[in-house]
């Protein structure tokens, strides 16, 4: 086992966006084999035709890609990988370790109500599992069978879960599992087994709400004379109500962070650290992530989501970036907002801005909205207006209006200005600064004035001052 070479995957369900629980386990996956020298492989479980779309598969794609999660091999379709599961599954029944099953629902049902009222485990039957010296019942006509596992009747499964730790299930608590359906479509189990087979895969992770198809998936293994993987169960991520996130509960998706202007570096980050540590490390890059994930200090107990860490973690690696790569990021959010800059405003003017406004935001749409205020025109506040542009202030926005029409226009001379004016005025500088401030990009909290003043432009900033 020892000597096998490391190979993980992830393997999504395209019935939606990458989930952020599925993209932990994707990067815990992926860190194991990049620490190892190994190998990590996308494969897409698209086999539950009715809720498989292109969309999620393109989402998942994109999402992977922007979280820096790089595969060595895939995407691979379980569609079309088909004639192999129908050649395992037919190798299987040969070998009498499967058999086709043609109870029908009704007939299941009826075996499941029964077992209940007798207080037992409703598990299947067994009425066509092959015996020797049984007499199966007679196939009925016009009915398309299942093909079913014959799991062990008795015994334990036991594995040693990379996270949990051992867990040991009972056969008598599972009961011969479907693996292909009428159509001829293998199950999850099924499928997953012969891929991981297939593929080589050393090590799985994946999340919890699977520990109970394990001994199924490793009796499976074991009927096929495969060698198994190694299992590591993560748990849930919860979400602040203590339920597990999900949609009701606000973003799930990887797509909707993107969106939200957080950065990936941020979100492996976070990611990472939710149900793992190294230390007290809370602000890592994905190289470090690299070099210390070994598969050890994964948390047992399930990890709450905490949108708050998550931002001030963003917002560490906001202020860090480079600007023209924010200015990038930001224009987008812009667009969205329907503030479209030209190519050398998002190239020169626009990562200065990014530049002075960067240490007070939290994520891009954060940032944009502050771009906003010099781009597009800004509406203060009436209260705001009413507080700080007084009478008593008035002739001295006038005369700073009047010096900024003719002054040079960079940091320095405008700073020179608004002393002048202050000197002439006997005004200290907040009572200058903060009415200028709600005039000129509506908030009397901003960066310092002349860095805002020299950004938003002469033109806006003498327009708006005229408003006074
Ligand atoms: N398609 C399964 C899921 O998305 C994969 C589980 C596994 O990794 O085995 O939950």
């Amino acid at each position: 086992m020892t000597s096998r070479k490391i190979r993980t995957r992830i393997a999504p369900s395209p019935t939606g966006f990458l989930h952020l629980g599925t993209a932990r386990t994707a990067l815990y996956s992926w860190a194991y084999a990049r620490h190892f020298g190994g190998e990590f492989v996308l494969r897409i479980e698209d086999t539950d035709v009715a809720r498989s779309t292109q969309d999620s598969v393109d989402q998942i794609l994109a999402s992977m890609q922007w979280l820096g999660l790089d595969y060595d091999e895939g995407p691979i379709y379980q569609m079309q990988r088909l004639s192999r599961y129908k050649t395992v599954i037919e190798q299987l029944i040969a070998e009498g370790k499967a058999y086709y099953c043609y109870s029908t629902p009704e007939e299941l049902d009826a075996v499941r109500e029964a077992k209940k009222a007798r207080g037992e485990k409703a598990l299947y039957d067994g009425r066509w599992r092959p015996a020797l010296g049984k007499t199966l019942p007679t196939i009925p006509a016009g009915v398309q069978p299942v093909v079913r596992f014959c799991n062990p009747p008795d015994g334990d499964v036991t594995w040693n879960d990379l996270v949990k730790g051992p867990i040991t299930i009972s056969n008598r608590e599972i009961d011969d599992l479907i693996i292909a359906r009428t159509d001829g479509v293998p199950t999850y189990n099924f499928a997953v087994v012969v891929d991981d087979w297939d593929m080589e895969i050393s090590h799985v992770f994946r999340g919890d709400e699977h520990i109970n198809n394990t001994p199924w998936q490793i009796n499976i293994f074991n009927a096929l004379g495969a060698p198994l993987p190694q299992f590591g169960h993560c748990p849930v991520i919860l979400g602040d109500d203590g339920q597990k996130l999900s949609k009701r509960r606000g973003a799930v998706s990887v797509t909707a962070y993107e969106e939200g202007g957080y950065l990936p570096e941020a979100m492996l980050n976070y990611l990472a650290r939710l149900g793992w540590s190294h230390g007290d490390e809370e602000l890592f890059s994905s190289e470090q992530l690299v070099a210390w994930f070994d598969g050890t200090h994964l948390n047992k107990s399930p990890a709450q989501w905490d949108p708050v860490k998550l931002l001030w973690v963003n917002a560490q690696y906001i202020k860090q970036a480079d600007n023209t790569r924010l200015a990038g990021l930001v224009s987008t959010q812009l667009a969205k907002q329907g503030i479209t800059l030209d190519a050398a405003t998002v190239e020169n003017h626009l990562p200065q801005v990014c530049a002075l406004l960067k240490d007070r935001c939290d994520t891009t749409v954060a940032l944009a909205s502050w771009a906003a205020k010099f781009y597009s025109d800004v509406t203060p506040d009436a209260a705001e207006l009413a507080q700080h542009v007084t009478d008593a202030v008035r002739p001295a926005v006038a005369l700073l209006a009047e010096k900024l029409s003719t002054c040079a226009w960079d940091k320095a001379s405008i700073a020179a200005a608004i002393k002048e004016v202050l000197a002439a005025n006997g005004l200290k500088m907040p009572q200058l600064a903060m009415p200028v401030r709600v005039l000129v990009v509506g908030t009397a909290q901003t960066p310092s004035l002349d860095s805002v003043l020299e950004m938003c432009g002469r033109e806006k900033v003498i327009a708006r001052l005229a408003r006074a």
